[in-house]
């Protein structure tokens, strides 16, 4: 399997250029030059993808979760096999190195699959009996023809996330992978191909978010939209799909604290702040990037996250000896430098990083890549401390009390993922309550039971994906209430 210097759309089992003939340039962050072509498609080949999903839909929600499982399994094994071309393709595409998406993005595309295709065995739904009158079952039927739209910091990975439990439970799909990272979702195009997943039952359309991913929201055919992205964009969506009573699941974005007390087992503690602060170059809505921690212990870990970010090796992903990679894009390192210029104006202090890396091989000085900043001394009600930066950047600042800490993880509009750190078993459980978010950790990070609701509250998102959560999200109920 190769990635082609020329991706195409995946419509009715077809791989296609667009309409229009139109492409974009895809770039290679790495390198920061332009590596390969990606179709600029608009409403015309949402709607040829439209025409598929709904010729598909009778047969492939009729034919039985054996026989979906069945296909979805083979796609699973077939990403398995092709692990390496795909994290290969996924290191050029986002910049990630090659050690991240060969052993976190690409198998978690592949159990995805084999995750969902066996949890649709499994999945049953309620009766309700009232007592010598009648019985109440609901009936979960799926939705018809869903759109997933996903962004480009884990792209096979989220954009499978969506897929998988969307076909599962017997939807034709409309998906748009990130315009800034297609390579992945091309070569599982001809993945499902060789899987033999019938035509029009999966539909990927290649292009920009406003015009291609605006397309598939607007469309008055597709039921509901599954979205992970920005909250800005999820903002737009809404405003799109609401009045056209669409089902909508926003995966958004996050400003995730992180809270340290000083009982807390500190080298653990260390050694996962520091991957929670900068895996994937602090591009996971998941990573911690406002980090608290209380005074006893502020000045030895201030020291010791300053020297582990100064140790950071920054370079070409694909060598095996780099910890972070390339950012996504040039626009993506700008904006992340205007965020360290606005942290120095709000009276903050740059420990270290934040410097562009000079590079000693020609290939890679046009690539985006930063080295990874600690900030210090900046109150929470600065902009820096409030909006999402979703770079190798995070803020440190002590606190004294739990109250305090609380307060400070809460104080921001987001509320996608919180990390704590203590010994104290009464205090995690009473502080976790306390937290304003879909998801916190306890003396971990990132460890992930794909049965576990997943998602946001406040800005952060609506509803949750992952389990039995996403399978009903896909599926329509229906009561029946058949009097005795
Ligand atoms: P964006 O919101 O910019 O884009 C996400 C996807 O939406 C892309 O495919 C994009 O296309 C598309 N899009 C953009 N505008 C529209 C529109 N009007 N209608 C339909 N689709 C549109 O997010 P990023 O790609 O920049 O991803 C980073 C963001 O994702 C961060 O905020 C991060 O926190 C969040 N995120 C949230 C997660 C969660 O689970 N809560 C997980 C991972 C990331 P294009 O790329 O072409 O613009």
């Amino acid at each position: 399997m190769t990635a082609d210097t020329t991706i195409l759309n995946y419509i009715n089992g077809n791989l296609q250029a667009p309409q229009s003939g139109r492409f974009l340039d895809n770039y290679d962050p790495s390198t920061g030059s332009i590596y390969s072509q990606i179709p600029d498609s608009d409403s015309q080949d949402v709607q040829l993808a439209v025409d598929a999903a709904r010729n598909a839909f009778p047969s492939w929600s009729s034919c039985g979760v054996q026989e979906r499982s069945r296909v979805m399994l083979r796609i699973a094994d077939l990403i398995s096999k092709n692990l390496d071309a795909l994290a290969k393709a996924e290191s050029q595409d986002n910049g990630k190195p090659m050690w991240l998406s060969s052993s976190v993005d690409i198998p978690r595309a592949e159990s995805n699959f084999r995750f969902f295709a066996t949890a649709i065995l499994h999945f049953s739904s309620e009766a309700h009996r009232m007592e010598q009158l009648a019985i109440n079952y609901t009936i979960r039927q799926p939705i018809g023809i869903v759109g997933c739209i996903s962004p480009w910091n884990l792209p096979l990975y989220l954009f499978t996330w969506k897929i998988a439990p969307a076909l599962a439970t017997g939807n034709c799909v409309v998906a748009k992978p990130s315009e800034l990272t297609p390579m992945t979702a091309y070569l599982l195009a001809k993945i499902c191909q060789e899987a033999g997943l019938p035509p029009g039952v999966l539909n990927i359309v290649h292009g920009l978010g406003g015009n291609t991913g605006q397309a598939i929201v607007d469309h008055p055919e597709i039921k509901a939209i599954s979205f992970t992205g920005g909250t800005q964009t999820g903002r737009t969506i809404a405003a799109t799909a609401a009045p056209m009573f669409k089902k909508l699941s926003l995966e958004l974005g996050g400003k995730n604290p992180n809270i340290i007390f000083a009982d807390c087992d500190f080298d653990e503690m260390m050694d996962t702040t520091m991957r929670s602060s900068f895996s994937n170059n602090g591009q996971i809505c998941l990573c911690g990037s406002r980090i608290y921690v209380e005074r006893p212990i502020y000045d030895r870990f201030r020291e010791e996250i300053v020297k582990r970010t100064r140790d950071l090796k920054v370079g070409n992903p694909l060598s095996e000896q780099v910890d972070l990679g390339a950012l996504v894009s040039k626009a993506h390192l700008e904006k992340i430098q205007s965020y360290l210029k606005l942290a120095q104006e709000e009276g903050g202090q740059i420990l270290c990083g934040g410097a562009i890396i000079d590079h000693k091989e020609a290939h890679l000085r046009n690539g985006y890549y930063l080295s990874p900043a600690v900030i210090e001394g900046l109150p929470i009600h600065c902009r820096t401390n409030q909006e999402e930066i979703f770079g190798p950047v995070v803020t440190i600042a002590p606190f004294d009390t739990e109250e305090e800490a609380i307060a400070l993880a809460n104080g921001t509009v987001y509320g996608l993922a919180s990390t704590l750190w203590t010994s104290n078993l009464q205090r995690a459980t009473r502080v976790a309550e306390q937290l304003q978010s879909g998801i916190v950790w306890v003396n971990c990070w990132m460890l992930r039971d794909l049965r576990t609701p997943f998602g946001g509250v406040k800005n952060s998102g609506v509803g949750r994906e992952g389990g039995l959560e996403a399978l009903r999200f896909f599926t329509e109920a229906k009561n029946v209430c058949l009097k005795y």
